[in-house]
């Protein structure tokens, strides 16, 4: 019997200094955000990906906070920066692939008419 090996993995986005409140210090601080995308992957080839995680490291009282969500709650300005943080091209390799089949498939059935 063939064993699938399918999981999540983890890859490195972007890091950068935003001001965001410390729930330690009580105040907003500049902290550094190092933001990563959890992708699925099936024998290790990037299918997709499903998640951004941040992980912050406030500058003034050192408290870092692993795996925290990368949203608006977190980050006041995301719209005006999340065009930094696209999750990178290849994990999309996997959809892109089916997505090539499928084309390849329907265009080879309209090519047998
Ligand atoms: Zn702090």
């Amino acid at each position: 019997m063939a064993f699938i090996i399918f999981g999540s993995k983890e890859t490195f986005i972007n890091l950068d200094a935003f001001f965001i409140k410390c729930p330690s210090c009580e105040t907003d601080n500049w902290a550094d955000v190092m933001v990563t995308s959890e992708y699925y992957h099936l024998y290790y080839v990037p299918i997709f990906p499903f998640n951004k995680n941040a992980h912050v490291v406030c500058k003034t009282c050192g408290l870092k906070r692993y795996g925290i969500g990368f949203d608006k709650k977190l980050i006041k300005n995301l719209e005006e920066v999340k065009h930094q943080y696209k999750h990178p091209w290849f994990t999309y390799i996997g959809l892109g692939l089916v997505g090539l089949l499928i084309s390849f498939i329907i265009i080879s059935s309209m090519l047998r008419g």
